[in-house]
């Protein structure tokens, strides 16, 4: 689905966010970024939605080498075939929910008409088919964030990136957002998710723990240590 060759990426003033790092994610797993703030768990997440280049190494994406395409075709691709979710939703003020989750298809150059169809179908989905109307602030935190989450996977991507996404809500809607989550990877979408909360990271299929910007353990490669009762 998405490939990690050796990836190297040196900030300006010669941080090394991420060391050589070598990962593959399969279509429709779903796997938790572990590690210690500034270990480089959100420019793993950038690099695999293409948000950003590696200063050295590969990255593929679905078998194509990202650095051979042009601007507009990676734009194209990451409005197409990649969602994305962040920990403060990013949702527009004063914009009823239908409409902040329509506005997902803007690239697509589909109909409003159309839009508002699929935004609806994708609102029903996420469990809020009865808050179509509603703008951000007249939604709970929780309803915030399946919304947000409405909005990345109308276009129906392949690939959704998450970054935090429970970190602003309450133990109750984290769980029923991290819920979502699965279902979404259950019918298909491949889902990584950043998280510091250890009980979701351990809940999740595969974990990617980083320290320093280098992989110290892949739950896929090497299984971790029972821990005895
Ligand atoms: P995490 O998401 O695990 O907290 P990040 O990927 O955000 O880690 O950051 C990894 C390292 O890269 C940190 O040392 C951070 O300060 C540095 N870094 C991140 N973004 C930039 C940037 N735009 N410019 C310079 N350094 C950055």
């Amino acid at each position: 689905m998405v490939e990690l060759r050796e990836v190297t990426r040196t900030y300006p003033g010669g941080v090394t966010a991420l060391d050589r790092v070598s990962l593959a994610v399969r279509p429709g797993e779903l796997l938790a970024i572990v590690g210690p703030s500034g270990s480089g768990k959100s420019t793993m997440l950038h690099l695999l939605g293409t948000l950003d280049r590696p200063s050295s190494g590969t990255v593929l994406f679905e078998g194509q080498d990202v650095s051979k395409l042009s601007d507009r075709r990676l734009s194209m691709l990451r409005g197409g075939r990649i969602g994305f979710v962040f920990q403060q939703f990013h949702l527009a003020a004063g914009v009823p929910a239908l409409d902040n989750v329509a506005d997902g298809l803007l690239y697509a150059g589909v109909p409003l008409r159309e839009r508002r169809r699929r935004a609806r179908a994708a609102l029903e989905r996420v469990g809020l088919g009865h808050r179509l109307g509603h703008r951000p602030h007249q939604l709970s935190g929780g309803e915030r964030q399946r919304t947000a989450i409405a909005r990345a996977v109308v276009g129906e991507p392949s690939l959704l990136l998450a970054d935090e996404p429970t970190g602003a809500l309450d133990s109750v809607s984290g769980a029923g957002v991290l819920e979502l989550l699965r279902e979404l990877a259950d019918a298909g979408t491949t889902v990584a998710v950043i998280t510091h909360d250890r009980d979701i990271a351990a809940s999740l299929p595969r974990r990617i723990e980083l320290r320093d910007g280098r992989v110290v353990r892949d739950s896929a490669v090497e299984p971790e240590p029972a821990v005895l009762p």
